[in-house]
């Protein structure tokens, strides 16, 4: 496996970065996971504009163009002879000294990684995942926005546990006012009398791309669908319930909090909207 590092590709065992790196030390840094499907790489444009907004709003300069960007991360995915892959761009900082202001920071470190894709099991997408709401708060838009996928996701990890703890599969996370934003690493959507909602994300969620990809594609196969607030008694009684995200693609959500969602199994606006949507990720790509 070939890593892109810094203007090189390394091998694995020889790709790392300094206990200087400030990406290590403070969190200080973005970051993107892309996918290709059957060598295109899925809303490669989309997923480059997220990672130079989050850069930007964190003062981080990427040392290179966007097009130079696209250029590694196809270039990545070649040089390890990939068709379907996960593709994760970091950029991080850089090296500088152990005082968290980033001025000691000389320039930024760049690193693309592209493996082979660990599929979630089919079987999960038939049973349909278990959501528990908890107790940890999506960060205000105020302070850290939503929208910056930086490296310190550290608030994600934390609801993670708690959904491990709750021996759930996923969290359900709530701002501070309690309106229902997100998953750990994925966005919401409810599905009443077949019309699909889905949170703003000025309530606290990432514009996720699977996301907006959603909100094309339903109308198209003739559903309703809008962005609006709402609170977990919505997420208890909706028909459906599922969630999107560039690894997890569209999913099933069958339990939340203990109430039983729907018939308690995957329903049918969302098989059919994981089916269109698989489709579209084969026509719509960058090779
Ligand atoms: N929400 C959060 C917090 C995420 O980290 C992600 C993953 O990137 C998503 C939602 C889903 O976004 P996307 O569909 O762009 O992968």
């Amino acid at each position: 496996q070939w890593i892109y590092l810094d203007n090189d590709f390394v091998k694995k065992e020889e790709a790392l970065v300094s206990v200087f790196d400030h990406g290590f030390l403070y969190g200080d840094g973005v970051f993107e996971g892309i996918r290709a499907y059957s060598g295109n790489i899925f809303k490669l444009s989309e997923h480059l504009d997220r990672l130079y907004q989050s850069a930007q709003s964190i003062m981080l300069n990427i040392p290179y163009s966007k097009e130079e960007m696209e250029e590694i991360i196809i270039g990545t995915v070649r040089r390890n002879q990939l068709e379907t892959a996960y593709i994760r761009v970091v950029v991080s900082r850089g090296t500088g000294n152990l005082g968290l202001d980033p001025v000691s920071c000389s320039k930024p470190s760049v690193i693309v990684i592209a493996e082979s894709l660990s599929l979630f099991p089919e079987e999960l997408y038939e049973r349909g995942l278990k959501m528990g709401s908890v107790a940890s708060r999506r960060n205000r838009p105020d302070v850290l926005s939503p929208q910056v996928k930086s490296l310190n996701y550290l608030n994600n990890i934390l609801v993670k546990l708690e959904a491990n703890q709750a021996g759930v599969d996923e969290a359900l996370m709530l701002n501070d006012q309690g309106y229902v934003t997100e998953g750990s690493a994925d966005n919401i959507f409810i599905v009443k009398n077949n019309k699909i909602f889905t949170p703003p994300v000025y309530l606290g969620a990432l514009e996720g791309i699977t996301r907006n990809a959603i909100i094309d594609i339903a109308p198209e196969n003739g559903y309703q669908i809008s962005e609006q607030p709402f609170t977990r008694h919505d997420v208890y009684t909706a028909d459906e319930v599922f969630l999107t995200g560039t690894a997890v693609e569209v999913i099933a959500v069958i339990d939340v909090d203990g109430r039983k969602i729907g018939t308690g199994r995957p329903g049918e606006v969302t098989k059919h909207l994981l089916t269109a949507f698989r489709n579209a990720v084969m026509k719509d790509g960058v090779q």
